[in-house]
C-alpha cells in the first residue's frame, strides 16, 4: 500500500536507472541510493524491473513476498497499489519482481500501450512518493523502454573502466527516440561514476573523458570499489545498513545529497554521515 500520506501535493521524480551492460552497478546503486535517499528522509519507492530480481534481495525481500508482483501490474492483473511491499528500512518500499517477469516482453508485444503500462500504473501512485527508482534489466527492450517511458529522467550508472564509454552513445540515442516517440519530458539526470579505483590510472582516464564529454551531468561523487558494497546483498541488506561507514556507504549518501540538490530540494543529511 502507498503510504498513509498519500494524496500530499508532491511529484515524484521517477529515475530509471539504465544501461544495456550488465554488471555496471545499476542494481547497487538503485538498493543503495533509494536507501540513501530515504535516510535523507524522502519517501522512495524502488520499482525492479529486472527479471533476475537482484535488487529485491538486495533490500531482503523473501521470495514468498515475490508473488504479487510487478510482472501482473504490466500485464495489468493487479493494481499497483496492490504490488508494493514495505522494506525494513524506514520510507522505503519495493515493487519486487520474479522471473515470471522474463516472459512480460513476449507476452506485452501485441498488448495495447505496451510501452505505458508502468507509466499508467505509475500514475496511479506518484504523488505519495518523493523519489521513485527503477532498476532495469541490462537491455534497451521492452522493459527498459517502460521504465523510460515513465521517467523524468535517466540516471546512468558508467562502470569506470575501458569499454565503459562504448554503448553510452547508443544509449543516448536511445534516450533521443524515446523523447521523441514516448516521453518527451525525459532528460538526462545524472551518470554517476561507479566501482572507480584511485589506484588505477584507467579510472581516473574514464572519469575525465566522461567529464569532458558530459560535464556536469556527471555526478561529482565518484563510487569507489568497496568489498563492503558487494558482501552487503549476500545479507539481504543494502550497504548502507551493512557498514553504514564504509567508503562505498558514505559515497551513496553523498550522491543522493547531489540528487536532492539538483532537484532545489533541502538536504538533511542523516546523523553520522561524513
Ligand atoms: P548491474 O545491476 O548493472 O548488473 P550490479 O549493481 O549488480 O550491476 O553490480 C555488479 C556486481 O558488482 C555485483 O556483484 C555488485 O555487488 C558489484 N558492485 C557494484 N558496485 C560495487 C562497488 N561500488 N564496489 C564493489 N563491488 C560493486
Ligand atoms: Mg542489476
Amino acid at each position: 500500500m502507498p503510504p498513509k500520506d498519500a494524496g500530499k501535493t508532491r511529484q515524484a521524480q521517477i529515475f530509471a536507472i539504465a544501461n544495456q551492460k550488465g554488471g555496471v552497478g545499476k542494481t547497487t546503486t538503485a538498493v543503495n541510493l533509494a536507501t540513501a535517499l530515504a535516510a535523507c528522509e524522502m519517501t522512495v519507492l524502488v520499482i525492479d524491473l529486472d527479471p533476475q530480481g537482484n535488487a529485491s534481495t538486495g533490500l531482503g525481500i523473501e521470495q514468498q513476498a515475490r508473488e504479487r508482483d510487478v510482472y501482473h501490474v504490466l500485464l495489468e492483473e493487479l493494481a499497483i497499489e496492490e504490488a508494493i511491499v514495505e522494506t525494513a528500512i524506514p520510507r522505503l518500499s519495493i515493487i519486487p519482481s520474479n522471473t515470471n517477469l522474463s516472459g512480460a516482453e513476449v507476452e506485452l508485444v501485441e498488448a495495447e500501450r505496451r510501452a505505458y503500462r508502468l507509466r499508467d500504473a505509475l500514475a496511479r501512485i506518484s504523488d505519495s512518493y518523493d523519489y521513485i527508482l527503477i532498476d532495469c534489466p541490462p537491455a534497451l527492450g521492452l522493459l527498459t523502454l517502460n521504465a523510460l517511458a515513465a521517467a523524468t529522467g535517466l540516471l546512468v550508472p558508467l562502470q569506470a573502466e575501458f569499454y565503459a564509454l562504448e554503448g553510452l552513445s547508443h544509449l543516448m540515442q536511445t534516450v533521443e527516440r524515446v523523447k521523441a516517440l514516448y516521453n518527451p519530458e525525459l532528460k538526462l539526470a545524472g551518470i554517476a561514476v561507479t566501482m572507480y579505483d584511485k589506484r588505477n590510472n584507467l579510472s581516473d582516464q574514464v572519469a575525465d573523458d566522461v567529464r569532458g564529454y558530459f560535464g556536469d551531468l556527471v555526478f561529482k561523487t565518484e563510487i569507489p570499489r568497496n568489498v563492503r558494497v558487494s558482501e552487503a546483498p549476500s545479507f539481504g541488506l543494502p550497504a548502507l545498513l551493512y557498514d553504514w561507514r564504509c567508503a562505498g556507504s558514505q559515497a551513496y549518501i553523498k550522491l543522493a545529497a547531489e540528487v536532492l540538490k539538483r532537484d532545489g530540494r533541502k538536504v538533511k543529511l542523516p546523523a553520522g554521515a561524513q
